[in-house]
């Protein structure tokens, strides 16, 4: 990734980078009209890039169906290598991937503490076990909180850290370039860029999982303020009979969507303690006390999308998060809840439905990480 680090941010090429990475492979034609650039200088750009290996010519193909046979822009896959790794309070689980953030490998560390030393070391030895023997371009760090644009966690509650110069000290330990960025902005870049979210202007993504995450992209931009990582929508309200949260709001998407929300409403009816994956799995055969509880978490869900789609009027709203599965669970809940509060005349919100590991939140952090080695800034 040297050639393109040499190009001040915000650069033509930089662009032309971004443009054939999200939505490649492109004729020069089409990315011509698509940046505003002639033809020449599109190839006196393109050529730098082609002979770093980040761009790379597809497959002939007549533009229209009609002329000389053109050979359109793309990037390589396999190339490069990028490392995510989503941090919680007792974990690091790492992917690696390449510049199309396609995974080539996992691995997961504990962490023995919450000392900052200690896990950095997990960082370390979760790297050190994905080596596989390319050069690492860029690392990302995903984590529930706040974080500074220098990469300094400003809080993160699950490891009870205030102002961890995480960013710093991981750079130090290797040499290589790190991002650090709050979970769900980076999961909402990875969308934006790799996932249901490539080459839409305007879509959410909403997060069930140990919280309720919201992150928002409006005019290709994701909205990103510090206070993102405060998770602020957890406390919005989609249930006025729900249960309280720590905070004493009631029925709160947090005292209602989270895992374990689900599961302590489920042990307070039943006094049974079941895993989030039994209580679904339950209701999925139709358990009574299981499917009162997540079809109410569905309407719950459905409430809360209705909400986003109608304040920011967006139309694609992204389900992701490792408790998504709610999602198929309680599908025609969610769908009823979205019509119960959405004017008739307006536009059918469209959903999203992304996978439920760990991966899909180290996938965004290695798309920050992409990102940032591509832009020369993040977002
Ligand atoms: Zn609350």
């Amino acid at each position: 990734m040297n050639v393109v680090a040499s190009f001040p941010p915000d650069s033509p090429s930089r662009l032309l980078a971004r443009e054939v990475l999200i939505g490649g492979p492109l004729s020069r034609g089409e990315l011509s009209r698509r940046l505003g650039l002639s033809v020449a200088s599109l190839t006196r750009l393109s050529k730098p890039l082609i002979e770093a290996g980040i761009l790379q010519e597809g497959n002939e193909i007549l533009e229209g169906g009609v002329g000389r046979p053109t050979r359109p822009l793309e990037v390589p896959g396999g190339t490069h290598r990028f490392i995510g790794i989503k941090l919680t309070g007792d974990a690091a689980s790492g992917v690696t991937t390449d510049l199309r953030c396609q995974t080539i490998g996992t691995a997961q560390e504990p962490l023995v503490s919450e000392a900052a030393a200690d896990v950095v070391s997990a960082i370390v030895s979760v790297i050190d076990r994905l080596d596989d023997g390319n050069a690492v371009d860029g690392i990302g760090i995903s984590i529930g909180g706040k974080v500074s644009d220098d990469g300094t966690v400003l809080r993160a509650p699950f490891l009870h850290w205030r102002d961890v110069p995480l960013g710093r000290l991981l750079h130090e330990r290797t040499g290589i370039p790190v991002t650090v960025e709050n979970d769900v902005v980076a999961l909402t870049v990875g969308e934006q860029w790799f996932g249901a979210g490539r080459g839409i202007s305007n879509f959410a993504v909403l997060t069930v999982g140990a919280g309720v995450g919201y992150g928002l992209v409006i005019n290709d931009r994701v909205i990103a303020p510090v206070d993102a990582g405060l998770g602020l929508v957890g406390h919005y309200p989609v249930d006025s009979a729900g249960p309280l949260c720590q905070e004493g709001h009631r029925g709160c998407a947090g005292a209602v969507l989270t895992m374990a929300a689900i599961r302590g409403q489920f042990r307070v009816a039943t006094e049974e303690e079941c895993s989030y994956e039994e209580v679904l799995d339950r209701a999925r055969n139709g358990d009574r006390i299981a499917s009162l509880v997540v079809k109410n978490a569905g309407a719950a869900l459905g409430t809360l999308v209705a909400a986003v789609a109608n304040l920011t009027m967006v139309n694609l709203v992204v389900l992701s998060g490792e408790g998504v599965a709610l999602a198929d669970v309680a599908s025609e809940e969610i769908t009823a809840a979205i019509l119960e509060h959405r004017d008739p005349e307006a536009a059918p919100v469209r959903l999203a439905r992304e996978p439920t590991d760990f991966g899909q939140w180290a996938r965004g952090a290695a798309a920050v990480a992409i990102q940032r080695s591509i832009l020369g800034v993040a977002r």
